[in-house]
């Protein structure tokens, strides 16, 4: 018998999503309903050409668009193979064995995969009203606590809380408490990104971002990250040499470019959402205000969330269950297309009356 260490053996077998059959609608994964700019298509094809060779090990045209566009400095940059690699790097960085991580109940569930990876204790604090309170996550940390992991806006939930707030919570942490802000969809909610990006200048906090979501490019994997330079060059030797194609580098440089295509996604995927999220309440759901391309649906109990679910699966809508989240009252939508927003209303009116 080989063993694997302690901490891997106590972790749960690796779970894929539930694969989608082919055809059907991608609205489980909070993908983007609409296609990366043609800029960056364009980009990528170009790109094919250098796949014999490998990518820039340092990131740099990227770090400069995005360091350019964001107002931060390039060397404060990090690029990650999604900002999946990102968490999971801050996370061994930062966390020993039996230390903990603050995080709302509902925080994105890969973010205490990575502590438990750790062997980090997940200390998950109420979100009343499925919206995160920065009293309560201030209320939960204790002597252990190392890093204090925010969503904002929510995944699942969906909602934000206001920049004051973020400030708030990091001027009441703990100096030696890192503060991750995971700001997947921070695209859908971007009126004071300068207060929540200038956060990192005080050498505690790291913010996250991703072209997965709001640029389209969930395939290409390319997140990113605003750190602090003593955090970056502690981070950084735990990321894969050469972590993103070059092929994916080039393609999220043109979209990072071509931030009016992006912000006419978001403005149109936010017209989309509030139309739904207003359809579902017409209905009797509960939809908390979502400041992101998905929306919550809470129904009345778990039997109806679940009978739902078996009929939106019949008419071809796989929708992500909210069970593993504590929800088994909740189904996740991520925005798509009229007719598949129409089809959703329908078969939900069937199953509710
Ligand atoms: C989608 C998502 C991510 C990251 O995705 P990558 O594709 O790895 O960049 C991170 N956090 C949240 C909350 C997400 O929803």
């Amino acid at each position: 018998m080989i063993n694997s260490t302690p901490i891997v053996k106590a972790l749960g077998a690796y779970a894929l999503a539930d694969p989608l059959p082919e055809g059907l609608p991608p609205i489980a994964q909070n993908e983007s309903a609409f296609p990366p700019s043609p800029a960056a298509l364009a980009a990528g094809q170009t790109a094919l050409a250098s796949a014999p060779l490998y990518p820039d090990p340092d990131w740099s045209d990227l770090r400069r668009v995005i360091a350019d566009e964001h107002g931060v400095a390039p060397q404060s940059i990090l690029i990650g193979a999604g900002s999946m690699e990102l968490i999971a790097a801050t996370f061994r960085a930062y966390l020993t064995p039996g230390a903990s991580v603050v995080a709302g109940q509902y925080a994105y569930a890969y973010a205490a995969t990575c502590a438990a990876q750790c062997g980090a204790r997940w200390a998950a604090v109420e979100e009343p009203g499925f919206t995160v309170s920065v009293n309560a996550l201030l209320a939960g940390v204790t002597s252990d606590t190392r890093i204090v992991f925010l969503c904002n806006p929510g995944n699942p939930t969906g909602t934000a809380i206001p920049a004051a707030e973020v400030l708030r919570l990091r001027s009441n942490l703990p100096d030696d408490v890192l503060l991750v802000v995971d700001q997947a969809y921070g695209e859908f909610a971007d009126a004071q990104r300068g207060a929540i990006f200038a956060l990192a200048d005080r050498g505690d906090t790291v913010i996250l971002r991703t072209f997965s979501k709001s640029y389209g490019l969930a395939g290409a994997r390319v997140g990113w990250g605003v750190f602090p330079p003593d955090i970056a060059a502690q981070v950084r030797k735990l990321l894969t040499g050469s972590n993103v194609s070059g092929i994916s580098l080039a393609m999220a440089q043109a979209a990072m470019a071509d931030q009016g295509y992006m912000r006419d996604v978001v403005d149109r995927t936010a017209a989309r959402r509030d139309a739904l999220a207003a359809r579902l309440r017409a209905l009797g759901l509960e939809v908390p205000t979502s400041a992101t391309n998905f929306v919550l649906a809470v129904f009345g109990d778990a039997d109806t969330a679940s009978a739902a679910n078996v009929a939106l699966r019949d008419a071809g809508l796989w929708l992500r269950p909210m069970g593993g989240y504590g929800l088994p009252n909740a189904l996740r939508m991520t925005v798509h297309e009229d007719a598949t927003h129409d089809r959703l209303i329908e078969t939900l009116q069937q199953v509710l009356t």
